[in-house]
């Protein structure tokens, strides 16, 4: 049996659905994080978990114990908000014991566990300091410390990060991360950045409208995307459009303008308009009539790590993105090939939750 179960979970304000019968089931220990765009119902889940707002339909079960309508202090949980609202009169050490005292955990005791967290967070030589002589990361890493302190059996984390500059931002991840670990606490994050998610996370829930469109491993989430809008949610990509046709021997091909992919493999796929997905890196530059289509390219830019080129071809604007091995290897206006293996190909299909890969270019 799962930790945490989500069975069935809907919230509605009024005409407004926020949550859609979201079902999830989390494992005692998991990373899992809720990831979507604004609006699509991130928060309101959360929020239910915690118990500060009550759903319209559906359970939370944790442990076999159903909690969809205790209090939010009977949960126990351990909260932290991108506001992480330390109390600007107290120092590091009252800050992380504030839940310890509401508990009435004896002074000793209190004294032990604040230690401990705070050599977690990495901040036991700042204990009597005051949130505002702290920097970002440090007064998070005491909002962190002040959730863990209490050794909740569930950790909640809604943008713990959005706050911090990109670079502290990237630290954090890694140490939030391996704190985590340490400690085994089964944790929920929301969050709206794809990046943060994959890199963190043991599963994701790509959430769309209040629906979850996918819950799988950050690098099936990526690789197999169920859907158009997971594939290009998460992460770049080439969406080309054209018409799957059969040749009346159980053979079909894909056609994108003149190009013609023909698609092995596959037990299912009817005649009519489809999609596939090609993600940036997946796609070579070559010179001109060495590729699969030729084409222009458009504009290029430099990204550290990598250079990101647009190419303009018969079947649409390509985005390809080549690793930063040196100075760029074409420039603006060069006429170039676009090539690609089969196993890059994903077929979108319009039935949830299937992507299929597809064959070669004839
Ligand atoms: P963001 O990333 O912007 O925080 P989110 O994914 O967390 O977004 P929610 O805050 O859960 O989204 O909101 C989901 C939907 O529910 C939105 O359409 C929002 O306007 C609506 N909503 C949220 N809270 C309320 C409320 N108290 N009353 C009415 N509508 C609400």
């Amino acid at each position: 049996m799962s930790f945490l179960t989500l069975d069935s979970l809907s919230k509605r304000y009024g005409e407004t659905t926020a949550v859609d019968s979201l079902d999830l089931s989390i494992e005692r220990g998991e990373f899992v994080s809720l990831l979507g765009p604004s609006g699509c119902g991130k928060t309101t889940t959360l929020q239910m978990i915690a118990g500060f707002a009550v759903p319209s339909d559906g359970r939370i079960v944790m442990d076999g114990r159903d909690m969809t309508d205790l209090a939010p202090n009977a949960r126990g949980f351990g909260i932290v908000f991108q506001s992480y609202a330390l109390f600007p009169h107290m120092n590091v050490s009252e800050n992380v014991g504030f839940g310890l005292e509401m508990r009435k955990i004896a002074a000793p005791e209190r004294i032990r566990r604040i230690r401990q967290v705070l050599e977690l967070v990495r901040l036991d030589h700042l204990e009597d300091r005051y949130p505002r002589e702290l920097s970002g990361g440090q007064r998070q890493r005491v909002a962190l410390a002040r959730a863990l302190v209490i050794e909740p059996p569930l950790l909640l984390l809604d943008e713990p990060l959005s706050n911090l500059d990109a670079k502290l931002r990237e630290d954090m991840q890694l140490e939030l991360r391996n704190i985590q670990r340490n400690v085994g606490t089964t944790t929920l994050m929301v969050t709206h950045d794809q990046g943060e998610a994959l890199s963190m996370s043991d599963r994701v829930v790509v959430m769309d409208q209040g629906r979850a469109m996918q819950i799988a491993e950050p690098f099936q989430a990526y690789e197999e995307p169920a859907d158009i809008f997971v594939s290009t949610f998460v992460g770049k990509t080439n969406l080309l459009e054209g018409q799957v046709a059969s040749d009346g021997n159980g053979r079909h091909c894909f056609e994108l303008g003149h190009q013609r992919i023909e698609l092995t493999g596959l037990g299912v796929v009817g005649n009519g308009p489809v999609r596939i997905s090609i993600r940036p890196e997946r796609l070579e530059m070559t010179p001109r009539r060495q590729g699969l289509v030729d084409g222009r390219v458009q504009t290029r830019q430099f990204a550290g790590d990598h250079w990101l080129y647009q190419i303009d071809t018969p079947v649409g604007l390509l985005l390809a993105t080549c690793p930063n091995c040196g100075p760029a290897g074409f420039n603006v206006g060069d006429e170039v090939g676009v090539r690609w293996t089969p196993d890059s190909v994903r077929l979108l299909s319009d039935t949830p939750k299937t992507a299929v890969p597809v064959g070669g270019v004839s």
